[in-house]
């Protein structure tokens, strides 16, 4: 039987995001990474790949085919091999094919800004109805490109928030997207910070395998953490860092 701290799991999820938001650098919704397009499409590239990998599958298959509608008259062959370094270029190449097709059928152009006046959920199960679009990659859609308030709930998200209680252990990513939404103010710029911020310490931090509890303000309530190193002493607390240094490596965007 798991040893866990006996908070409710809207309060973990608020201290979570009060204590990332001062050890990380606070985000703002100014200027969206990416134009929506490319969001959508580069989240579909990105499945179980590296970002490195990515960017380079997204740059090679626009190299290949100039632009949108270069992409969705190639053959499909020869666009997987332009996506060759994504997990599945196979399953990549038709399902972003027919993405295009439904844009420019649905739309008449490939663009994606008509989302910014659509209430938030109908936004939703318009993405989400596209083939391999699932709830992250609508979230991420909606929230990076056009503010509305979602919450993407990627592999980090969801481990950090099982392994501190913020959600149960077995709760899939599908649900956590429901259920961590609930428990925080439906405010964009609360929701991306979470996101990002949770996105960093899952990348720097609270790695998949031997998570590194010493420099994590999170470990004060952490069910992971109770049970693995007991409850955090005054020590270990007065020994964690501040804040996220640069020279520990750049927090990828
Ligand atoms: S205390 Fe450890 S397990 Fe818990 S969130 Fe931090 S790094 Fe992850």
């Amino acid at each position: 039987m798991p040893v866990l701290y006996d908070a409710p799991a809207a309060a973990k999820t608020l201290r979570n995001y009060e204590a990332l938001q001062r050890f990380y650098p606070p985000l703002t919704l100014e200027k969206p990474r990416r134009s929506p397009m490319r969001e959508l499409i580069s989240t579909v590239l990105s499945h179980r790949t590296t970002h490195a990998d990515e960017e380079l599958a997204y740059d090679r298959m626009l190299a290949a085919f100039g632009d949108w509608a270069g992409v969705l008259a190639a053959p499909t062959a020869e666009l997987a091999h332009a996506i060759r370094t994504t997990r599945w270029p196979d399953t990549q190449a038709p399902r972003i094919q027919e993405i295009l097709r439904r844009v420019k059928a649905e739309r008449g152009e490939f663009a994606l800004d008509f989302l910014a006046q659509w209430p938030t959920a109908e936004g939703m199960r318009w993405l989400h109805d596209m083939p391999g679009i699932g709830l992250k990659t609508a979230s991420l859609v909606l929230l990076f490109n056009f503010h509305k308030p979602v919450l993407p709930v990627d592999t980090h998200v969801h481990r950090i928030a099982q392994r501190v209680g913020m959600i149960g252990p077995k709760t899939s990513a599908d649900k956590a997207h429901q259920l961590l939404l609930a428990q925080l103010p439906p405010d964009p710029l609360v929701l991306l910070n979470f996101h990002k911020h949770n996105y960093w310490h899952g990348q720097k931090v609270c790695f998949f395998s031997q998570p590194d509890c010493a420099r994590c303000p999170l470990k004060g309530f952490c069910n992971y953490y109770l049970e693995h190193h007991g409850p955090a002493t005054p020590a270990a607390l007065a020994a964690t860092p501040a804040r996220w240094e640069v020279a520990w490596g750049e927090l990828a965007h």
